[in-house]
């Protein structure tokens, strides 16, 4: 049969993650913690489960699970969401930016993408028939090229998904850029998809700019937030998304009939966990702790380190190593040298080549020692 998406393989995260496993290599490519979340967490689940809750939720999500999210959202960006007509918790960040896209993007619509661009948004844009335009980021500082992107825009552009903090780059938005992308939109229906999964990591005392900050933007913008980064439970695939009632009806359109609710007992457990803010807000520094502990391993290396604003990734080029492109030299570090990481060129639709890998650093500090001890050895 004819293939609806023949451009499309398979994701570069479960490649790397089954070449690493296959070959016994340490596993810095996809992105998730080899350490424990707090038995807290857990426990408050096994109760759910035990008190009986374990029938469908309301098709948003858990009442007491959406305000805690309008609590913390209220506290860290200053705006009121109501749990009710404006939150709905899904299976996942990725089932959130697929339910928004589809809530929105019509065939033949354009839909604004900055490269490196998260592996997911382009198929799923695809996959409803949109058409999606990447502006690149600069290079190799990542920032936005605003020009660029009002040039982008056409009057088919229905949607602009923004990242920040950034996935592979470690980069953030700031408050110009927010005035920028505020000013570009300003008077057209363009909706916005601001991708903020990584929310709390960020570093060097540099807060995340959130679009709910900004006024105009959060009036017509849609803004996903995952657990599984922020708890270390990506294996749990919950997470949620926040708009204006307006953008939230349109997007719950789809989601009750995509997955319709979430799982119950994951539901009560983290509305019960998120009452103490020090389990999220203490996240930024617990990361730098680790970006730092990796990038001092990489000290005396040859890899080059690019530098790295928030997320848990490490780029680095490797250029003194080796001229191999990035995805065979991603290849031969796993088999050979026994670390794998993820080509950047996967974030890009013509397959770009800079010479730089992503490595994750969410991993336990002998994790992180035992792969600087390979990697400084090339
Ligand atoms: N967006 C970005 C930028 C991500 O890095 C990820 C996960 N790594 C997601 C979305 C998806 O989140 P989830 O695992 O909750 O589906
Ligand atoms: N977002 C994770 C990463 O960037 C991977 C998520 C996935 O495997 N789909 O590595």
């Amino acid at each position: 049969f004819a293939s609806k998406l023949p451009q499309v393989g398979t994701t570069i995260f479960t490649v790397m993650s089954k070449l690493a496993a296959d070959v016994g290599a340490i596993n810095l490519s996809q992105g998730f913690p080899d350490f424990q979340a707090e038995p807290a967490l857990f426990e408050a689940v096994d109760r759910a489960m035990r008190e009986g809750h374990n029938q469908y939720p309301p098709m948003a999500g858990l009442p007491a699970l959406r305000q805690a999210i309008a609590a913390k959202v209220q506290a860290l960006y200053g705006r009121a969401y109501d749990p009710d007509s404006e939150i709905t918790v899904t299976a996942g960040g990725t089932q959130s930016l697929f339910t928004a896209i589809a809530a929105f993007v019509r065939p033949g619509d354009e839909v604004i993408v900055f490269e490196p661009v998260y592996d997911s948004y382009v198929p799923a844009i695809e996959t409803v028939g949109g058409k999606a335009v990447a502006v690149p980021l600069t290079f190799p500082e990542f920032s936005y090229d605003w020009a660029a992107v009002k040039q982008a825009i056409s009057a088919k552009t229905r949607m602009i998904i923004v990242n920040s903090p950034h996935n592979p780059t470690g980069s953030l938005m700031g408050p110009a850029d927010l005035a920028e992308l505020s000013a570009l939109v300003d008077g057209t229906d363009i909706v916005v998809l601001s991708d903020e999964v990584y929310e709390h990591i960020t570093f060097d005392g540099v807060r995340h700019e959130s679009l709910a900050r900004h006024d105009a933007l959060a009036a017509r913008t849609l803004i996903v937030s995952s657990f599984g980064k922020t708890y270390h439970i990506t294996g749990w695939k919950i997470a949620y998304c926040y708009g204006p009632a307006a953008l939230m009806a349109e997007f719950r359109k789809v989601h009750q009939f995509n997955v319709f609710t979430v799982h119950g007992p994951s539901q009560y457990g983290i509305a019960e966990y998120m009452q103490e803010p020090r389990r999220h807000l203490g996240l930024a520094d617990f990361y730098a702790q680790k970006r730092d502990f990796f990038r001092a391993q990489l000290e005396g290396s040859r890899f080059e380190l690019l530098p790295c604003r928030g997320t848990y990734f490490q780029l680095a080029r490797y250029d003194k190593i080796s001229d191999l492109p990035e995805a065979q030299f991603a290849e031969w570090l796993t088999r050979e040298a026994g670390v794998a990481a993820i080509p950047v060129s996967a974030f890009y639709a013509n397959g770009r080549n800079d010479g730089v890998v992503r490595f994750c650093f969410a991993k336990k500090e002998e994790t992180l020692a035992a792969a600087g001890e390979r990697l400084r050895r090339l």
